[in-house]
């Protein structure tokens, strides 16, 4: 019998255990090994927070209500505490130009080997290779079964992640022992994921990517957009990549219409008019030399021309007018269709999850049973790339830990 068992050796079940003031707790993780996902995260450097200001910091989940609901763990234990909290226990983060924070190592595995530090420090177990497959709670107690084995207590926390990279150990069995318990789950979704584009013609030219590509989204059918965004855009073999498409993909359907610039703006008509005078100005130089100028690169000249079906060669006062506004309008919102996202093989985090009003946000105990918690991806949130993630994973731990630490 165990004061807290804590389901998911994950970022959000990790930082639970070694932030846990109480006598016994039992940390459950169905793989060989505790975070997997951390391992592969930031590039295996992990991006384990981002400096942005907490307001800032929550406009980056997927809607309002998400803000909301994460608006106290995060102003509890925000990025400073985050930081502070790995300094004090021996790990320095260094925050990045772009605010991103990573492990002066560079390396995923000492943020796993701090917690694990803690954890063991403290006298808990964490058992490997066992998987919870049914939880009920009889009187006082819950009764988590793993298997031939059953093991019992008193608070339990869930934080079995989401559904995405399932080879992780996150394959979303998780939401199963929630709906035993009578939570409902938000239907998950694959977030934070490439797509696949229709009839794709940038496939020569994967791993080139346009800085600051501003993207027009187009539900099918529809005239007005319901999205434009701002960032670096990549292009993969089988379509379109890069922050300003994996944070968006939340929003993206198949039969969407994506319009892409290939150059830096801000705003599509102040940018055309600038390239209406450099088309029409009397200048001798090549279209080549154009493009060469407003940084695109050699490999998307060469695949742009080839697309559209005009000599890169040619002189600027050589182009008919007809071709120069099929240029510039290309530059400017060049046209796909959305195929599919990647799938939750692919994608890095999972949208939907345990519904968010059956969760007291001050506490992350569940509205429905008492002493039951939920920390981490398992939670109806997903944040941007950019170390979102990870924070509200230990931010919603730390307020389950100090709730439970308090009883
Ligand atoms: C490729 C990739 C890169 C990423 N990079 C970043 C990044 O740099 N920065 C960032 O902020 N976020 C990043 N993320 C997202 C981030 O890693 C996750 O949001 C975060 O790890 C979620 O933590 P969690 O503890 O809620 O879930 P998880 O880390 O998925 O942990 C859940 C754990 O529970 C275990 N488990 C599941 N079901 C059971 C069960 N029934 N019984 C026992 N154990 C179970 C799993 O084996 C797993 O160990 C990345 C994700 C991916 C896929």
């Amino acid at each position: 019998m165990f004061n807290t068992v804590i389901i998911g050796g994950g970022a959000a079940g990790l930082f639970c255990g070694a932030n846990l003031e109480v006598d016994t707790c039992l940390i459950l993780e169905s793989g060989k090994k505790i975070g997997s996902k951390i391992l592969i995260s930031g590039g295996g450097m992990c991006n384990i927070t981002n400096m942005d200001s907490s307001e800032i910091f929550l406009k980056k989940f997927g809607n309002k209500k998400q803000e909301n609901f994460l608006k106290p763990a995060i102003l509890n234990f925000p990025t400073r505490e985050t930081i502070n909290w790995f300094e004090k226990n021996g790990l320095k983060l260094i925050p990045r130009e772009d605010g991103k924070v990573f492990p002066e190592t560079e390396k995923a595995q000492s943020v796993i080997d701090i917690m694990q530090r803690k954890i063991a420090q403290k006298g808990y177990i964490i058992k490997y290779n066992t998987k919870a497959t049914k939880v009920i709670k009889n009187g006082e107690l819950f009764y988590i079964k793993c298997g031939e084995e059953e093991f019992k207590c008193k608070n339990l926390v869930i934080a079995t992640g989401g559904k995405s990279f399932p080879e992780t150990g996150s394959d979303g069995s998780g939401y199963n022992l929630a709906k035993d318990l009578g939570h409902s789950i938000i239907t998950p979704e694959p977030a934070l994921t490439s797509i696949k584009i229709v009839d794709y013609k940038f496939k020569e030219i994967s791993g080139n990517s346009v800085k600051k590509s501003l993207v027009d989204f187009y539900h099918k059918n529809e005239e007005k957009r319901y999205l434009q965004a701002c960032g670096d855009l990549l292009f993969t073999h089988q379509g379109l990549s890069g922050p300003v498409i994996i944070n968006n993909s939340r929003f993206v359907n198949s039969g969407d219409t994506l319009k892409f610039s290939l150059i830096e703006t801000t705003n599509k008509e102040e940018t055309r008019q600038t390239l209406n005078t450099i088309f029409n100005s009397k200048e001798k130089k090549t279209i080549k030399r154009v493009l060469k100028d407003l940084n695109i690169s050699n490999s998307i000249i060469d695949r742009f021309s080839e697309i559209l079906d005009f000599d890169k060669g040619l002189f600027l006062g050589n182009l008919s007018k007809n071709i120069k506004s099929k240029i510039i309008t290309s530059l400017l919102e060049f046209p796909v269709t959305v195929n599919s996202k990647i799938g939750f093989n692919g994608a890095m985090v999972t949208c939907g999850g345990v519904g968010l009003e059956e969760i007291n946000r001050k506490t992350m105990e569940s509205g429905k049973i008492e002493n039951l918690y939920f920390a981490g991806e398992i939670i109806d949130y997903d944040g941007d790339t950019g170390g979102y993630n990870i924070q509200a994973a230990f931010s919603t731990a730390m307020i389950a830990a100090q709730s439970i630490s308090r009883k």
